[in-house]
């Protein structure tokens, strides 16, 4: 019998049937075998006292694409941000392909999987977002790509130049469920944002509480109620993308289809914001911050499976340098920034810490949310997410007792702050393990881990 590459020892593993304190085998970058007193691998680890989960899948980032809003570039690249995400036990990223309505979606795919070749030290897959419905591009070009393994699509409807309109997103949504792809929707009105972000101009407010005022929860609840009645009349598989509050979950079961949230809108609410010296720049997301109530909502919701997918939004801003621009200027307001923050470092530590040690979920619901549902919906089911004979070897050693604080210093993306800082937090990854390999070490990337990622040919959601 030939050994085992590796072999994890006595570690609690968790997989869909429960947890075990066996041992896990794995050969060619694969998980070979999950048992008692397995033979000795060629590299033995010991898990006691540790955690055995599927690495995270990350499937909501930006990684190396243009700002949506805002003219200061994205300073995250496939290095920095994978980096970031395997230091952080995410194993897979699933970032966006942007492209303009003037712009022929294969063209910026070609440039943006250029960006990502050799860069990348984990798996990673990309959305398709589509800035108009081209009839010619909707029957040739994208079942073309789907056949390549791009199977999800991005849809927005707020953005200049991003923003479809209704009849776009209901000739996308039929083409769609024609080729049997996913849908994934920025569900905001953008006719209820204009609305209201000009009764705050004329009251004389623009300030950074004004951006949440400007698009309050009714522009969400409102557009995933009728994005639900486009995905039932044209069939297609819906997925609406960070849910932020009560209204929209409510929203969201009445339109039958489903949705994730973000870590941000767990732990921050609109009154960060206000926080003085512009510091309040360094919470300004879309959909908007909202408030205690709804973050009870939120966490109900994930727990009881209304919520299905936990992912972070990785929005890479150099938020600090805005903010210097802004106070050197001397006005500030919120529309001198663009919006975004980084998150894949604490997605996973964030949901363990605040979602399991907190008793808000169980363990077994943290696998679910970070990798057993993501791997169902986005076409990689039996590959990733789940601790199984045959599945990518994409693992993490989790130490669920280590106490921490988050620090910018200690992340490894570009970008300028986290949200987060200073936060104390319960559980971190030991290692992280792509494919068999040791990618990362307590927060730290392995020599020769930059490009060992590879390109993920997805298939169709579960
Ligand atoms: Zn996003």
């Amino acid at each position: 019998m030939i050994a085992a590459d590796l072999v994890i020892r006595s570690a609690r593993i968790v997989t869909p049937e429960g947890e075990t304190a066996d041992d896990l085998a794995v050969s060619d970058g694969r998980i070979a075998a999950i048992g008692r007193d397995l033979p000795a691998g060629r590299e033995e680890i010991d898990g006691r006292g540790l955690l055995l989960l599927p690495g995270g899948i990350d499937s909501h980032c930006h990684i190396a694409q243009r700002a949506i809003a805002g003219e200061i570039p994205s300073p995250d690249n496939f290095t920095s941000a994978t980096s970031a995400a395997a230091a952080g036990g995410v194993t897979t990223v699933l970032s966006h392909s942007m492209c303009g309505a003037a712009e022929d979606p294969e063209t910026v795919l070609g440039e943006y999987l250029a960006s990502a070749e050799g860069q990348a030290v984990i798996d990673y897959g990309v959305h398709l977002q589509l800035g108009r419905a081209d009839p010619g591009f909707l029957a040739d070009g994208l079942p073309r790509l789907a056949e390549r393994g791009f199977t999800s699509l991005k849809l927005f409807t707020t953005y200049e130049g991003y923003a479809l309109d209704d009849a776009a997103v209901l000739a996308i949504m039929a083409a769609a469920a024609r080729y049997g792809l996913l849908c994934l929707v920025h569900a905001e009105d953008d006719a209820l944002i204009s609305f209201f972000r000009a009764r705050e101009a004329a009251a004389g407010r623009n300030g950074l509480p004004a951006q949440a005022a400007g698009r309050p929860i009714a522009v969400e609840a409102e557009m995933i109620r009728r994005i639900g009645t486009y995905a039932g009349a044209t069939g297609a598989r819906v997925h609406i993308f960070h849910v932020s509050g009560a209204d929209s979950v409510a929203a969201l079961e009445g339109a039958g289809v489903s949705g994730e949230t973000c870590p941000h809108y767990l732990t921050f609410t609109a009154a960060d914001l206000d926080r003085p010296d512009f510091e309040g720049a360094k919470f300004l997301v879309s959909p908007a911050l909202r408030t205690k109530v709804d973050q009870a909502a939120l966490w109900r919701a994930l727990a009881d499976g209304r919520l299905t997918i936990w992912s972070s939004d990785h929005s890479p801003q150099n938020r600090l340098a805005q903010i210097a621009r802004a106070q050197e200027k001397g006005v500030g307001p919120y529309s001198a920034f663009s919006g975004g923050m980084p998150g894949l470092q604490t997605l996973l530590p964030i949901l363990f810490s605040e979602g399991v040690v907190a008793g808000r979920i169980s363990l077994h619901r943290f696998v679910e949310l970070t990798a057993g549902a993501p791997a169902a919906l986005f076409g990689l089911a039996g590959r990733k997410g789940v601790l199984a004979v045959g599945a990518d070897a994409d693992l993490v050693l989790w130490n669920p007792e280590a106490r921490w604080v988050v620090r910018q210093e200690d992340m490894l993306s570009n970008v300028d702050f986290t949200p987060w800082e200073g936060m104390e937090l319960v559980g971190r990854p030991v290692l992280t393990i792509s494919r068999g390999r040791i990618v990362a070490r307590t927060g730290r990337i392995e020599p020769g881990a930059v490009g060992h990622g590879a390109l993920l040919r997805r298939g169709r959601p579960a």
